[in-house]
C-alpha cells in the first residue's frame, strides 16, 4: 500500500478506504502529540506506578547537546544526519532505509517522559558519556526503548481504535494486505500486531524494574569511542520474534551511536545469553575493538572505521547467517544456532531503527 503508492504514483485506495486511513493517521498523531510518561505504563497485576512529576515535556532518546555537535548549520533549528524514524502512521519501511537530514529538535524527540523520569538520564546527558559505566550504558538502552515504545504504542492504539467497528474491520482487511484475506488471516495478523506491541512493552517494563534495582550488568554490552569527526547519530532496536511453548516472545538487540567531542560513542547491547540470536549485534561486536578504557578515543584505521560503519548501516538488510560471522563463533554457539535454525515457527526479522515487522500488516 504505502509502498505501491510511492513507487507507482497511483493512489490504490478508494475514497472510503482513504478516509479510514486518514482517521488512523489522525488518531496516531493525536496520541503522539498528547504525550505520556512511559514509566507509568504497567501490567494489570503490578503495583501502581510511582507518581510522575513535572510536565511531560519534549525528550530526546539521544541528548540534544550531543546532537548539536553534528549540526550542519548554526541557525535556529540546525539539521543533522541520522537514521530515519517512524514519524507518521503511513510511512513505509522502504522510506526508512537511508539516512535523513533532520532538525536537531526533531530527531529521537517526543513527549514520552515527565520531568522526574527524565532526570534519571542525567548521567548520559553529561558532556562526555562515561562508557566504562554499565549504569550509563543501561540507561542509554532504556531510553531508546522508551522512544521505541512511545511510537509503537501509538501505532498499535490507533489500529486498535480503528478496527473496533464493523466498518473499521472491513477497511482493515481491505487495506492492510496486498491480496484479499479471510477473516481468520486478518484476525491472526491483527493479533500478532497486538502481541508484538505487548511483548515490547513488557520488555520496557522489565528494563524499568531492573533500573529500579540497579541491575546495570543484566545486559551484555560493548561500547567504545571511535575517534573520528562525529557526523551521524543513530539509535535502533532489533527485534527477533520467537515462539516459546506456543507463546510469542520478542527479544531485542540495541544499537546507539552518540556523537561526542572526540568521536562517535558506539554502544551495542543485548540480553545476556541471547547473543547467538542476534547475529547483527555480534557482527558489529566483531569489529569493535576491546578497549582497556572505552573512553579513550580509539584511533582505528580507515579500514576498520569503514567496516564498522558498513556493519552498522548494513543492519537494514535482512539478517543473514553470514559464513564469516558463523565461523567466528565458538563450537557451542554454532550448535545453538544450528538447533535454533532447525526449529520451525520461529520468526525472526530485523526491525532496525524502529522498523516494524514485515510480517505485520502493510501499514508498517
Ligand atoms: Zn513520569
Amino acid at each position: 500500500m504505502g509502498d505501491e503508492e510511492s513507487t507507482t504514483g497511483k493512489n490504490p485506495y478508494n475514497d472510503e478506504q482513504r478516509k479510514w486511513l486518514d482517521g488512523l493517521k489522525k488518531t496516531y498523531d493525536r496520541i503522539v502529540a498528547k504525550g505520556i510518561c512511559m514509566a507509568t505504563i504497567r501490567a494489570h497485576d503490578e503495583a501502581p506506578a510511582e507518581p510522575c512529576e513535572g510536565k511531560i515535556g519534549r525528550r530526546h532518546a539521544i541528548a540534544r547537546r550531543h546532537l548539536k555537535l553534528i549540526a550542519e548549520r548554526t541557525d535556529r533549528d540546525p539539521k543533522i544526519r541520522a537514521n530515519r524514524e517512524y514519524k507518521t502512521f503511513m510511512e513505509s519501511s522502504r522510506e526508512l532505509e537511508a539516512l535523513q537530514l533532520v532538525p536537531v529538535s526533531e530527531f529521537s524527540a517526543g513527549r514520552w517522559a515527565c520531568q522526574r523520569h527524565d532526570e534519571i538520564f542525567a548521567g548520559i546527558d553529561a558532556q562526555h558519556i562515561d562508557l566504562s559505566e554499565p549504569e550509563n550504558l543501561f540507561k542509554a538502552v532504556y531510553r531508546v526503548v522508551l522512544r521505541q515504545n512511545h511510537l509503537m504504542l501509538a501505532r498499535w492504539n490507533a489500529n486498535f481504535m480503528g478496527t473496533q467497528t464493523e466498518e473499521g474491520w472491513k477497511r482493515f482487511k481491505e487495506t492492510a494486505f496486498s491480496t484479499p484475506v479471510s477473516d481468520e488471516k486478518a484476525t491472526s495478523a491483527w493479533e500478532e500486531w497486538r502481541d508484538v506491541a505487548h511483548a515490547v512493552m513488557g520488555k520496557m517494563r522489565d528494563l524499568k524494574r531492573r533500573l529500579a534495582s540497579e541491575e546495570w550488568n543484566s545486559l551484555e554490552y560493548r561500547a567504545f569511542l571511535l575517534k573520528s569527526k562525529p557526523t551521524v547519530a543513530a539509535w535502533g532496536c532489533l527485534m527477533i520474534h520467537l515462539r516459546r511453548n506456543g507463546h510469542r516472545h520478542v527479544e531485542l538487540g540495541y544499537m546507539i551511536v552518540i556523537p561526542q567531542h572526540d568521536g562517535h560513542a558506539i554502544i551495542t547491547a543485548c540480553e545476556t545469553g541471547v547473543r547467538c540470536l542476534l547475529p547483527d549485534i555480534v557482527r558489529i561486536h566483531k569489529y569493535m575493538p576491546m578497549c582497556a578504557n572505552p573512553n579513550e578515543p580509539n584511533s582505528a584505521g580507515e579500514r576498520l572505521k569503514r567496516e564498522i560503519s558498513r556493519k552498522i548501516w548494513e543492519l537494514s538488510d535482512e539478517i543473514g547467517m553470514k559464513e564469516s560471522l558463523y565461523q567466528s563463533w565458538s563450537a557451542t554457539e554454532q550448535e545453538e544456532v544450528q538447533e535454533w535454525m532447525k526449529q520451525e515457527r520461529r520468526m525472526r526479522q530485523p526491525t532496525l531503527f524502529n522498523q516494524p515487522s514485515s510480517r505485520l500488516p502493510n501499514f508498517f
